[in-house]
């Protein structure tokens, strides 16, 4: 699969399955110097590789595509040049890890597929959306935490990793937990689980390519 279509796929893939709605969202992978990335404003149902825009990360400028890019283009960037591991970022403002975000509260370790993530899924902190400062808010809390994903306060969520299967896999697992967490508080006080335990859990990862 093209890069181009590798993009079109997630990006509806992230709408199929409800993570993203409407044209919210965005999705990117990197190759090399050169980042694609899902255009601004284009529902997700209409969208083709020849949407998809190429842009250069060390100038900014758009190679490739008619379109503009997508708001978030320089969070993406700003990602990608501060983290040589990451290759793909998925943003959405999936219903669950967004209401953390509103809260401004990290989610907590309730289920124990977070360790894919890291100990917790922190919070950067608010910036309007698509500013260069909330980019910088994400690339700081990424690298303080050390966690493949964050909250934007009052905003949404992103994955990132080193594929786009990667960082897909994970913006789902990051949903899937806050909706975990925000009914086991429902029902009673979240009962955490250890650091321990979340290590033995990551390991078994590296063996399970399904768990
Ligand atoms: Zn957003």
């Amino acid at each position: 699969m093209t890069f181009k279509l590798e993009v079109v796929h997630f990006a509806k893939k992230c709408y199929n399955s409800g993570l993203t709605v409407g044209t919210s969202g965005n999705v990117s992978v990197r190759d090399g110097n050169l980042m694609y990335i899902t255009p601004s404003a284009l529902p997700y149902d209409e969208m083709t590789e020849e949407d998809v825009l190429v842009v250069d990360l060390t100038s900014g400028d758009i190679v490739e595509g008619a379109r503009n890019p997508s708001s978030e283009t320089p969070m993406h960037s700003n990602i990608y040049y501060g983290n040589p591991n990451v290759e793909a970022i998925v943003h959405t403002h999936s219903k669950f890890a967004t209401m953390f975000a509103c809260a401004h509260m990290p989610i907590p370790p309730v289920h124990y597929t977070i360790a894919d993530i890291g100990r917790e899924v922190p919070v950067a902190p608010y910036a309007r959306y698509g500013s260069e400062k909330l980019a910088k808010y994400a690339v700081e809390t990424l690298e303080k935490n050390q966690t493949n994903g964050v909250l934007l306060a009052n905003h949404g969520v992103v994955a990132v990793g080193s594929t786009l299967d990667d960082a897909y896999r994970r913006a789902e697992t990051i949903e899937e937990v806050a909706e975990l967490a925000y009914g086991s508080k429902l029902l009673s006080e979240f009962k955490l689980l250890t650091d321990e335990e979340l290590d033995e859990a990551l390991e078994g990862f590296k063996t399970y390519v399904s768990n």
